[in-house]
């Protein structure tokens, strides 16, 4: 798509792109400076909350510009052969702690013989971190969250199923627009940041969401042979 992209739109691109990044990071910094002014102005007994403010509103915008970042660097990862479980299971006791905090619940099911694939694994741990916090900011107390993978023959499917309050109808299509989100403290970077991480390996992502059921990402890998076939000249 890059390629066929004229001059004039691939300069729009970026100009939105710069138009959107610059309104992001000006919010938190409108904040931080009016909670500035009022910690000179009030009591003092305020100050722990307004300091608490100005700290996550500070993180937020470093979220903001390390997720923009790691999106608009759509650069060439290295990739090494590895096991998907590797990587799930280094990721989750951070996952097991961070649900423990929340009274909610992980199981993981991992399927046996599943393949080693083709994975740069810190993009692959930011996708399944991304995919599994987002469910676990979507779901309260007793909310409990799926990890699972299935080999399919064609390839390898990550799949992370939660039962919150699932995505409505009419937002399904925004999910992986850059800044869209629906928290008052979300960046909106994350999904953008998985689909691009997904479309470096070749694979797909999709999500299926039924309203007050919960939702359920799933990404495909294809495996290596699949890959080198499908990378295969064709024979005329
Ligand atoms: P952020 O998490 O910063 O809001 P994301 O790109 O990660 O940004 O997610 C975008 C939006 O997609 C979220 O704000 C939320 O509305 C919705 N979303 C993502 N995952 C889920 C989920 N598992 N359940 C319900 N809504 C979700
Ligand atoms: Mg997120």
């Amino acid at each position: 798509l890059r390629a066929e992209m004229g001059n004039m739109e691939r300069l729009s691109l970026v100009g939105q792109m710069a138009a959107s990044i610059t309104h992001e990071i000006r919010n938190p910094m409108a904040v931080v400076r009016g909670f500035i002014q009022l910690m000179k102005q009030k009591s003092p007994d305020h100050l722990d909350d307004y300091y608490k403010i100005v700290m996550e509103e500070l993180d937020r915008a470093n979220s903001i510009i390390n997720d923009f970042l790691s999106l608009a660097q759509n650069r060439i990862v290295e990739k090494e052969r590895i096991h998907l479980h590797d990587l799930i299971n280094t990721i989750s006791p951070l996952l097991q702690a961070d649900a423990n905090l929340r009274g909610q619940e992980i199981m993981l099911k991992l399927q046996e013989c599943v393949p080693e694939l083709l994975l740069n694994p810190k993009e692959i741990k930011q996708l399944l971190l991304n995919l599994a916090r987002n469910a676990m900011e979507a779901m309260d107390e007793k909310g409990s969250l799926i990890i699972e993978t299935r080999y399919e023959g064609q390839g390898v499917d990550l799949i992370v199923k939660d039962n919150g309050p699932g995505i409505p109808k009419a937002t399904l299509d925004k999910l992986f627009e850059p800044f869209f989100t629906t928290k008052t403290k979300g960046t909106g970077l994350g999904l953008p940041l998985c689909l691009s991480i997904v479309e470096r390996h070749n694979g797909t992502i999709r999500v299926e969401s039924e309203e007050g059921q919960g939702t359920t990402f799933i990404v495909s890998f294809r495996t290596e042979d699949t890959l080198q076939a499908m990378l295969q000249p064709q024979a005329i």
